[in-house]
C-alpha cells in the first residue's frame, strides 16, 4: 500500500502561534518521521503583545513538557487568578472574572443559584466573598493547589501574564532541541500545484522548500491562507466594532497583582498586564469614536508608572478566516483571525486549533470530511467566543459616549440574546457544553455587568433558609481562612521563580 503520511510540514511565521504550533508538533511526531520547518522573517519581525492567558494553557504546556517554573522565570512571567473589569457596567463599576470554583456546589445546584436567593433576601454579602481567587486577588496572594482535602486550596485555577517575545524564545528554544529545522528568511512567492494545494514557498534569496502540509502563522495578512488561498474573511465588526490598540510598557509600580486589569473608556478599554519587570498596557478603541492621538493620550493618563516606550498603534479587524483550514493549508493565531483579548483568548485558540489539529491530523489524502469537521467545531468556538465578548460591551449602563450608546443599542446574534433572556428569567445559562467558558464565566460576567435574574434555579428553595444562611457563613469563612494561607504573589515568585 502506497505510503500516505505527511512527511514535511513547513510552518511560516515565528511568532507566538508559528512557535507555538513547532513546540508540539516536534514534540508529537518523531524528527525521523516528519520534517517540521519553520520559516520566519526578523526584517518583518513579529506582533509582540499577547501576554494574559486562560487555565487552559496547563494543558498546552503539559503537551510539551514544560518546567514550569522555568518557564516563568525565562518568560518574566506572573501568575494570573483573574480578570478586574472596571467602569465596565457604569463609571465607578467593578466585579472580577475569577478562575476556578465560586463557593461549593450543593445537592447538584450550582452555588450562585443559592447565592442569588441569599442576596436578593439581603442575607448574603458580595460573590468575591465566596469565591478564592477573588479573594486572593483583593489580597495579592497566590500559591499552587495543594493536597488539602475538601479545602479550596486543593482545586487553585491559574493562568500566567507572560512576555510574547521571551515566550516565542522559549518555545523556539524547546522546539530546536526537539528537531525543528529553523529557516531566516522572507516568504516572497508561494506555487500552487494543478489541484490548487500549495506546493512550495520560495524566499527573497531565491531559496524554494516544498511540503506535503503548509501551517500558516505569518500574521494578519494570512500570507497563504488568504494572499496565495484567497480563503475569505467573514468581518465581525458590527458586534465587536473596536479596529486598533495602542501599546506601550511602563515601569512596574511596586509588586505585580496577580490578575489582569481591564478599563472601560470612552471609545474601548485599557488593559494593565503585571510582569515580573514591567507593565504590559493598551488601550483597544474604536477608530470612529476616538482618534489615534487622543486613544494614545488616554492610554498615557491612564499609567500608573514611568513610561518604557513609544506608544505602538495596531489595526485590525475582528472575524475570522471562512475557514480555518483550506486544502492544505491551516491558519492559525492572527492569521486565522481576530478578536480583541477582552479575555485573553487569542493564545487559548492557537492550543485548541493544535489540539484539533491532532485529532483529525492528515495523510496526503487530506481527507475533506475531516477538513470539514475540524472548520465547524472551530467556527462554533470562535462564535461563542465572540458571543462572549459581544456580552461585556452589550450589556452596559453606560451612556456617557457615542460609543457606548452604539454598543447598548446594536443588534447581537440570537444566540447571545437567548442566554442573556434565560439568565434574565432564573440564573441558567444556556450553554453548550463544548463552549469554551462556563456557566460561572457567563454568571459572573452576566451579573457584573449588571444583569440581575428575577429568580433562581428552582431546587434551590428545598434548602432550609436558616441551613442555608449557616452554610454560606461557613463557606466565607473558609475563604477567609484559605486566603490567609496563601503567601503574597511576589513571595510566592521570589521563592519559585523569580527572573
Ligand atoms: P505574529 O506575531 O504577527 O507573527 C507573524 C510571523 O510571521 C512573524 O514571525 C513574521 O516575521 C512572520 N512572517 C510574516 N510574513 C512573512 C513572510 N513573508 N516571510 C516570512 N515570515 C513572515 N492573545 C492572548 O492570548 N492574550 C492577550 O493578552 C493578547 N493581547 C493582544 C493584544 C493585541 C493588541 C493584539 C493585536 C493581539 C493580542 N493577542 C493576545 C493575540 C496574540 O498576540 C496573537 O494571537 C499571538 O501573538 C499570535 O500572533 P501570531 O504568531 O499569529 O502573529
Amino acid at each position: 500500500m502506497k505510503d500516505k503520511r505527511i512527511r514535511k510540514i513547513i510552518i511560516v511565521g515565528g511568532g507566538t502561534a508559528g512557535y507555538m504550533a513547532a513546540a508540539a508538533l516536534t514534540k508529537v511526531l518523531s524528527k525521523d518521521n516528519c520534517q517540521v520547518k519553520l520559516i520566519e522573517s526578523e526584517q518583518i519581525g513579529t506582533v509582540g503583545v499577547g501576554e494574559a492567558t486562560i487555565p487552559q494553557i496547563q494543558l498546552y504546556n503539559k503537551l510539551i513538557g514544560l518546567d514550569e517554573n522555568d518557564f516563568v522565570r525565562k518568560t518574566k512571567a506572573t501568575f494570573k487568578l483573574a480578570i478586574q473589569f472596571c467602569d465596565w457596567n457604569k463609571i465607578g463599576s467593578s466585579y472580577y472574572h475569577a478562575f476556578g470554583d465560586v463557593g461549593k456546589d450543593m445537592e447538584g445546584v450550582q452555588f450562585y443559584h443559592y447565592w442569588l436567593k441569599m442576596r436578593q433576601l439581603g442575607k448574603a454579602s458580595g460573590i468575591d466573598d465566596y469565591t478564592l481567587s477573588s479573594t486572593a486577588c483583593e489580597q495579592q496572594k497566590f500559591m499552587r493547589s495543594i493536597d488539602a482535602g475538601n479545602s479550596p486550596l486543593s482545586n487553585i485555577a491559574y493562568a500566567f501574564h507572560f512576555d510574547a517575545g521571551l515566550y516565542a524564545l522559549y518555545l523556539r528554544e524547546l522546539s530546536e532541541k526537539a528537531g525543528l529545522v529553523r529557516v531566516e528568511g522572507k516568504v516572497v512567492t508561494t506555487q500552487l500545484q494543478e489541484n490548487g494545494h500549495v506546493e512550495s514557498v520560495t524566499l527573497e534569496n531565491g531559496d524554494t522548500h516544498e511540503a506535503d502540509f503548509f501551517i500558516d502563522c505569518s500574521g494578519f495578512r494570512g500570507l497563504l491562507i488568504e494572499e496565495a488561498l484567497h480563503t475569505g474573511y467573514d468581518d465581525w465588526s458590527e458586534w465587536l466594532p473596536c479596529d486598533s490598540a495602542v501599546t506601550a510598557p511602563s515601569e512596574n509600580a511596586g509588586s505585580p497583582i496577580p490578575y489582569t486589569r481591564s478599563t472601560a473608556k470612552k471609545a474601548g478599554w485599557q488593559w494593565r498586564i503585571p510582569l515580573q519587570h514591567r507593565i504590559g498596557n493598551g488601550y483597544v478603541y474604536c477608530s470612529k469614536y476616538t482618534s489615534d492621538q487622543e486613544a494614545k493620550q488616554t492610554l498615557l493618563d491612564g499609567l500608573d508608572g514611568k513610561l518604557l516606550a513609544e506608544p505602538r498603534v495596531i489595526r485590525f479587524k475582528t472575524g475570522k478566516r471562512k475557514q480555518f483550514w483550506n486544502k492544505n493549508v491551516l491558519a492559525l493565531g492572527l492569521a486565522a483571525g481576530f478578536m480583541e483579548p477582552l479575555e485573553s483568548t487569542s493564545i487559548h485558540l492557537v492550543q485548541a486549533a493544535l489540539s484539533k489539529l491532532f485529532t483529525f491530523f492528515p495523510t496526503l489524502s487530506f481527507d475533506q470530511v475531516d477538513i470539514d469537521e475540524y472548520n465547524r467545531q472551530s467556527e462554533f468556538e470562535w462564535q461563542r467566543i465572540r458571543d462572549f465578548l459581544i456580552l461585556h460591551y452589550h450589556a452596559t449602563e453606560r451612556d456617557d459616549s457615542d460609543f457606548w450608546l452604539h454598543c447598548r443599542n446594536m443588534p447581537i446574534p440570537p444566540e447571545l440574546t437567548h442566554k442573556i433572556e434565560q439568565f434574565k428569567r432564573n440564573g441558567r445559562v444556556a450553554r453548550n457544553d463544548n463552549e469554551m467558558f462556563n456557566d460561572l464565566s457567563w454568571f459572573e460576567v452576566m451579573y457584573g455587568q449588571g444583569i440581575i435574574p428575577d429568580s433562581y434555579h428552582a431546587l434551590v428553595d428545598n434548602f432550609p433558609e436558616d441551613e442555608l444562611e449557616r452554610r454560606l457563613q461557613g463557606i466565607k469563612k473558609v475563604m477567609v481562612n484559605s486566603v490567609d494561607y496563601m503567601p503574597s504573589h511576589q513571595a510566592f515568585i521570589d521563592k519559585n521563580c523569580k527572573a
